[in-house]
């Protein structure tokens, strides 16, 4: 259950920052889009470039960076380890 942010939000139970949402591209043309290009690898001619609108970013498991920290926080509400106000 993927879910974007427009900055990096952190996760709700262990505050890893989500990440940013990149797209891979692989041409034997150079990349010419409006684009960030985060990583660029050329070789035999094909160009290798990781991709990112500057904007969007992701956790994998909703508001958490993963299931695991999902139910962990999910099971202290139930025992009162974190109440939610
Ligand atoms: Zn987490």
């Amino acid at each position: 259950m993927r879910r974007t942010f427009k900055e990096p939000r952190p996760c709700k139970f262990c505050g890893n920052k989500a990440k940013k949402l990149t797209q891979s591209y692989y041409s034997n043309e150079p990349y010419r889009g409006n684009l960030h290009i985060l990583k660029q690898k050329t070789h035999n001619d094909i160009h290798d470039c990781t991709l990112w609108d500057g904007e969007t970013y992701y956790h994998n498991a909703g508001f958490f960076c993963k299931n695991k920290c999902a139910i962990e926080f999910a099971n202290d509400i139930i025992t009162g380890k974190i109440k939610l106000t």
